[in-house]
């Protein structure tokens, strides 16, 4: 059986073409990204560990927070409280 490999062009591994190690990149023509999926989590893990990246973080929760999605989210999730929440009914 053949295997395809694609060399990540961050770390330099080479790794089989799947999507189990590759995000998928749909402008690219195998529909791989060319860095490996370690490689590109490290990227986020590493921005959100700057200062820029952790402003970012906090501006896109607070943002998130003022929408209605968030208070829609917000009061389901206190509504499923409440329904976990043993009735007490006199
Ligand atoms: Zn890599």
């Amino acid at each position: 059986m053949v295997m395809t490999t694609q060399k990540c062009t961050k770390c330099k591994n080479e790794l089989p073409a799947t999507l189990e190690h590759f995000s998928p990149e749909k402008r690219k023509a195998n529909g791989l990204n060319s860095w490996c999926r370690s490689c590109r989590n490290n990227k986020v893990k590493v921005h959100h560990k700057t200062e820029n990246g952790q402003q970012q973080v906090l501006n896109a929760n607070r943002k998130y927070q003022k929408t209605e999605k968030f208070k829609v989210a917000r009061k389901r999730s206190e509504d499923k409280k409440k329904d976990l929440s043993p009735k007490q009914e006199a």
